[in-house]
């Protein structure tokens, strides 16, 4: 077996997904699947896309052209802001974008025009969290000259916390985002379609039991493929936890002293290295490194601990493992571990159903 590799199980992903779209039906509200950190994986859009969610959302227009060019169905939409030099891209390859500078949408709608087609267009507003978004004063401006541009179609307005400031969502940010999507449709005389509320960091206000307004939509990455919620990392009641592994070989196994010896100054990434010592350790080289993933994002089974990582190495206290060279350690990935791990040209993957 080809190492190092991540593991991923199909039907666990399925499974959390269709467990995501029950609960949340039964407050009104769907699932957009997120695959950004699947870096267009067609096996993992198709497994979530066939547990029922309404359409597939990624951050990047690359991994939406390559689910197209693996021929995954339903709406795709771009979550992050387009770039300028990418809007012919984007109105070719995905349904709507998340949007919040005019002069992306005016592109977009020029480039719309070109290909005799209509993009959807979601106005992100801001809430506090300070990523992407419209300042709630300016949206009903960016609202009218949006209504303008006749290639585009204004789909829904929408919010992302939690993600850069750890802002979470809560009945008041929620109430306030329904209050905007009321006052827009006061504005164009109709009802928005889309109000998407939010990420993974949403589902515990949505399920808490208090009003979800008009929210009727939250994109779900974190929480489908690795069955947690991102604000305390916390398990998901019901959810498989395990469906993606990451696995390393071990290349070097010794007895070595747990301190270093000789004067200490900066290791290869800048921090300082271990510097405390417990005596002989039995200690294990992997081969993966901070090229492959976030080796400190990385889960290790029992008996195991990471002591250090490099470019490409791991170094683990195995403990009393007793870990053969050649032989495998199979971890779990957070979010961070796992986007890196996706995207290394290294690691490969071997899907299971
Ligand atoms: C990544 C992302 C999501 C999905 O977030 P998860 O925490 O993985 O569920 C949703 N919306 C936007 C705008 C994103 O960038």
């Amino acid at each position: 077996m080809t190492a190092p590799r991540l593991e991923i199980h199909l039907g666990k992903i399925s499974r959390n997904a269709r467990l995501l779209v029950q609960s949340l039906a039964r407050v009104g509200i769907g699932v957009t699947g997120v695959t950004k950190a699947a870096l267009g994986s067609a096996e993992i859009a198709n497994a979530i896309l066939n547990a029922g969610v309404s359409g597939l959302a990624d951050s990047r227009i690359e991994n939406i052209e390559s689910m197209r060019r693996a021929g995954v169905r339903g709406s795709m939409t771009l979550l992050r802001s387009p770039m300028l030099s990418q809007v012919g891209r984007v109105v070719a390859h995905a349904d709507v974008s998340f949007n919040t500078e005019l002069d992306v949408i005016s592109e977009l709608s020029s480039a719309a025009r070109k290909l005799d087609r209509k993009h959807g267009i979601v106005l992100m507003v801001e809430l506090g969290d300070l990523r992407e978004g419209i300042m709630p004063g300016d949206l009903a401006g960016v609202v009218r000259q949006t209504l303008r541009f006749p290639h585009v179609v204004l789909e829904g307005i929408g919010a992302n916390l939690a993600c850069l400031s750890g802002v979470r969502p809560d009945a008041k940010n929620m109430a306030e985002l329904s209050a905007l999507a009321d006052s827009v449709d006061a504005l164009i005389g109709g009802t928005l379609s889309l109000v998407s509320g939010g990420n993974s960091g949403n589902l515990q206000w949505a399920l808490s039991g208090a009003p979800t307004g008009r929210i009727n939509d939250l994109r779900l990455g974190e929480s489908v493929l690795l069955g947690r919620e991102p604000l305390g990392r916390n398990p998901i009641h019901g959810l498989h936890t395990d469906a993606i592994s990451l696995v390393a070989e071990v290349i070097e196994s010794k007895t070595k002293p747990s301190r270093p010896s000789g004067e200490i100054g900066e290791t290869a990434f800048g921090v300082v290295g271990p510097t405390h010592g417990v005596g002989d350790i039995s200690q294990i080289i992997l081969a993966l490194g901070r090229q492959d993933t976030d080796c400190f994002g990385l889960d290790a089974p029992p008996g195991i601990e990471i002591l250090g990582a490099s470019s490409d190495h791991i170094i683990v206290n195995a403990g009393d493992s007793g870990l053969p060279i050649g032989s495998e350690v199979r971890f779990q990935p957070n979010y961070s571990a796992l986007v890196r791990a996706m995207t290394s040209p290294f690691v490969s993957r071997q899907f299971f159903n």
